[in-house]
Formats: structure tokens, sequence, C-alpha cells
């Protein structure tokens, strides 16, 4: 199974490492075929290159839109060298065999993420490095297939290990990574023409990312774990640049990502937001006059849950927010972008991760967001409902106030970003009280209370702040007895989507209970 590489076509977009690697199989013997920019590239620095269009007697033409497509190239990766009409043909037409393809794509992911007009994401679909890749990876009995630069030394090493031979599980395993790479590659275009054509539905679309990363575990240590990009430009963890700190963890990924997309619903022209997130449920989230102020606020949520947290700004980390986020172990801290003086602060801390990522993620932009079940996995549209103001409907006698209503906003998109049944207390723009992800409605209340309570005795106040708060539930109460227990744990004003067969029960106790309550008509089940 073994076959010597006398034979290669070089044809790369990214020209990283090129030379050195064309120059060590030139060293081994290799003839190098190479299309226009490549041999371009490996003339400059004295290889010696036979032109593709020599070989088929065709120029490139059509802005490059044809170069490899012929049969001369085709037939040369895809003969059967034990096959004796494969080899007649190949023979009779002049086609050379090709033993190794080196390709990499037109930079699609990145021309669409560096937000290109449409006509150049078009252009900068590869048409024939994914017909050579797919041609070379079938034909891997014959022919290895190299589709990333980060696999050259490993080429290498191969022909090294076996005279300038490569076996067979080698151009197995390369075939596999080619076919990742052209699958990822057509679903990277599929799914940036939804966007563009505005088809960003779930349906008839395939799903593919591209290796962003080997993870050391997953969820346990006893599972594996890898993190994929699917090409999006979406400011996140996926995107954000690492300051310090060692590798994020699978779980440090997701819960990073639930950090910032919860903070990124707060428009930092309102004023800076933080939210602190232990197995991707806030613990804390406030708004501030300041970043130090809304991270205190929001600290003093709940203290103990804190610790170990991840925490996110909407808006740049400064020196002072930094300052007391050393206070207590913290695992990542992520926003927009931190200043020398933060940085600076953090360096002495060596365990914490900094990441910033430049901007906000709208939150009102579609996307997909996906569950795996058995056999399969399930597909929805990104929830990206909001609520206004406006959209409010007010069903009990007594009006929430304007700090109320303020506070019920700040809860409700809270409770859309904390697992269900979600009940988020809230005062003067800052949780008061979470309770997450509870079978029972009731107990999320209940835990909501006690959790407050327990804080007001650390810090030493004279009754817990759910005392007069305003409360979030993200989907209705199906019985009265939710809104009993809220009213119980002191809340004035209840928001919530209604909807219920017994509202009319609900609506009547809170009216008994003395209660504010508007009805927003959408839920923000999170599961
Ligand atoms: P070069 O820089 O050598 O001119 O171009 C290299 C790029 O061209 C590679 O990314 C390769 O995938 C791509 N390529 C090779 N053959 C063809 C072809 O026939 N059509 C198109 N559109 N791209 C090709």
């Amino acid at each position: 199974d073994r076959i010597p590489l006398k034979r290669a076509l070089i044809s790369v977009s990214d020209k990283t490492g090129l030379i050195d690697f064309a120059r060590a199989l030139s060293a081994r013997g290799v003839e190098i075929l190479s299309t226009g920019g490549t041999a371009k590239a490996l003339r400059e620095a004295g290889l010696s290159v036979v032109d593709v269009a020599d070989v088929t007697g065709f120029p490139e033409m059509m802005d490059g839109r044809v170069k490899t497509l012929h049969p001369v190239v085709h037939g040369g990766l895809l003969a059967l060298r034990d096959n004796e009409e494969h080899m007649a043909a190949a023979s009779s037409h002049n086609i050379g065999m090709i033993d190794l393809l080196v390709v990499n794509l037109y930079p699609f992911e990145a021309t669409v993420a560096k937000g290109a007009s449409y006509e150049d994401c078009i252009e900068n679909i590869d048409i024939g490095g994914p017909a050579m890749i797919r041609a070379a990876a079938k034909n891997h009995a014959f022919v290895t297939v190299v589709v990333d630069v980060q696999d050259y030394s490993a080429v290498l090493a191969e022909l090294d290990a076996n005279d300038d031979a490569t076996t067979l599980g080698f151009r197995q395993r390369q075939a596999q990574i080619a076919y990742a790479r052209t699958s990822a590659y057509d679903a990277a275009v599929s799914g940036w023409m939804a966007g563009a054509i505005g088809e960003e539905t779930p349906r008839r679309r395939s799903f593919a990312g591209t290796l962003a990363q080997s993870l050391r575990y997953g969820e346990n240590p006893h599972q594996s774990a890898a993190f994929y990009r699917d090409g999006s430009d979406r400011p996140g963890v996926a995107t954000a640049q690492q300051w310090q700190g060692k590798e994020l963890s699978y779980n440090n990924i997701n819960d990073t990502d639930a950090a910032f997309e919860l903070v990124a619903e707060f428009d930092p022209a309102e004023g800076p937001a933080v939210a602190i997130i232990k197995h991707a449920n806030p613990c804390g989230v406030a708004r501030g006059k300041t970043a130090v102020e809304a991270y205190r606020r929001a600290f003093d949520c709940d203290r103990t849950s804190a610790f170990g947290g991840i925490i996110a700004l909407n808006t740049v980390l400064d020196g002072e927010t930094a300052q007391a986020i050393t206070e207590i172990f913290t695992e990542v801290v992520i926003a927009p972008d931190a200043t020398d003086e933060a940085k600076q602060i953090f360096a002495a801390k060596k365990n914490l991760r900094l990441l910033t990522t430049g901007g906000l993620p709208d939150p009102a932009a579609p996307g997909l967001a996906f569950r795996q079940v058995a056999g399969g996995f399930l597909v929805q549209g990104r929830d990206n409902g909001r609520i206004l103001r406006a959209d409010l409907k007010v069903v009990t006698k007594r009006k929430p106030g304007e700090q109320e209503l303020e506070d019920l906003l700040f809860a409700w998109t809270v409770a859309k970003h904390v697992k269900s049944n979600a009940i988020v207390y809230a005062r003067d723009l800052a949780t008061v009280g979470i309770g997450a992800g509870q079978m029972s409605r009731v107990d999320s209340t209940r835990i909501g209370k006690r959790k407050s309570e327990d804080m007001a005795e650390a810090l030493g106040l004279t009754e817990a702040l759910t005392i007069g708060s305003s409360v979030a539930s993200d989907a209705f109460f199906p019985f009265a007895d939710g809104v009993e227990a809220l009213a119980a744990a002191g809340a004035r004003a209840v928001i919530q989507p209604g909807g219920s067969m017994r509202d009319a029960e609900v609506i009547e106790a809170a009216d008994r209970l003395g209660l504010a309550m508007v009805f927003t008509g959408q839920r923000h089940f999170r599961h």
C-alpha cells in the first residue's frame, strides 16, 4: 500500500509555509505542477515548477474561474493505477499521474467575515479547488491530498518514514480530512447565501463548521471535545482575542457565550451592564453608572455563587473594574475591549482568562440554534425576540410605576437568558434574586426569594431585596399559586407572557394582592 511520491500539484490561496514545503518536496525529487499565483511564488523562491496551463494546453481564463478543470488534471488524479483500462486511457491521452494534491481554497469564509460585497463573496467561491480535492480524496488508494497548511510537516514526516512514499492509512486520514473541508466549505457558502437572500430558516440547510480547536475534554473529563467555527462574524467567544490565561475549556466556552449574549442585550449607550454566569445561568446581572458599579451590584445578587464564575461586560473593561474583579476567583472575563491598565491588573492573575471581542453581537440578529438528540439534531431560529414598552399590556387595576416598568423590562431581558422555569427579581436595574431551571415555577419563585434572603443576611441588610422588587417569569403562570408566592416574597410588579387558561384567576390574585402585572404576549423558554 506504499505509493512513491513523484509528481505533485500545488494550488494554494494561503501561501503560508508553501516555499519550505515545496523545497522539501523538490529535494526528494518530486516534480511540481502549479497554478498561476502559486507557480509565481515558487519560481520567485528559485524552485522549478511546471505550469498547469502548459500541461492542459489551456490558459487560465475567466478571472481564474477555469484553471485546473481539465481531463489532464482530473484524469491524473482519478486514474486507478492498477487498472489496465485506466492506464491505457491515460497514456493514449497523454495524462500523467498526480500522486500528491496540495490545495487550500479561495478564502470564502474570511471574505464573508470581513463584510465583503455579494459579488466579492460569489467570486470567492472556489470551484476547481474542491473538484480536485474531492477527486484526489476519492482516489486515496493512490493519491495523497492535503488541504491544510498545518499538515505539511506530517506529509514530510510520512515521506521520511517510508522512503519517499506514503502509506494507505495516511492517505485515508488525509482523504477524510479533505471531505470534512469541502463539506464545511459548501455549508459555509449555503449558510452565507441563506443570510444574503433573507432565507435564514432552519429548513433546507446543511450544517458544518471548521475545526477551530481540539479541547482537552468535554463537559466531563472522560468526554472528548472540540470547538468548531461556523464562519459567522458575530462578536463573541468564537471570534474573541484571548489576552492571558490557559486555554478555555468546553464549559468555559459555553458559559462565556451565555454571559456575553446576555450583556449584549443591554445597549452600552444606556450605560454599562455586567453579567456573572455560573453553569450557563446568570447569578447576577446589573446596570450601573460605571462598569465597576454594575459589577459590584451584579456581584451582590449572589456572592456565594459568583465565585469561579464568568463575567461579561457590555463596555470597555477599565482598571477599577478589573481591580474589583480580582478580589475573588473568576474563570473568564469577556468584554468588547479592555484598557491597558485593566490588562496589567489581570496580568498578575495567571489563571484568569481575558477575552476581548471588538464589539457586541446584535441581539435582534437572526441565526440558528442547535440541540442534539439521539439520532439527529434540532434546529431553530435563535431567540431574538425583544419586548418594548409599547408591547406591554397592563392587566391589573394597579399600573406599574416608571421605575417598576424599567425594572420589569430589565428582569424580562435577564429571564430570557435563564434556564426555564425562570424567575428573576430585580430592583433598580439589578437582579436581587434568580430562580433557574426548576421543574415547577413556584419552586423557582421560592429559590429566588431564599437566595435574596441569604444575601440580605450576608450583607447585613434589614430585609431581603425581593421586598418591593419587580419580577419576570419567562412563561405564563398556569395557576394563581405562582403569583401568590411572588407576593409572599414581597414583589410589587410582575411581567409575564400571559396566555394561560387561568389568566383570569392569576389576574384576580394579583389584584387581590395589590400587584401590578403586565403581559408581554411572548415567552422565552430556554431549556
Ligand atoms: P493561484 O494563487 O495559484 O493562482 O490560485 C490558487 C487557488 O486557485 C487555490 O485556492 C485553488 O483552490 C484555486 N483553483 C485551482 N483551480 C481552480 C479552478 O479551476 N477554478 C477556480 N475557481 N479555482 C481554482
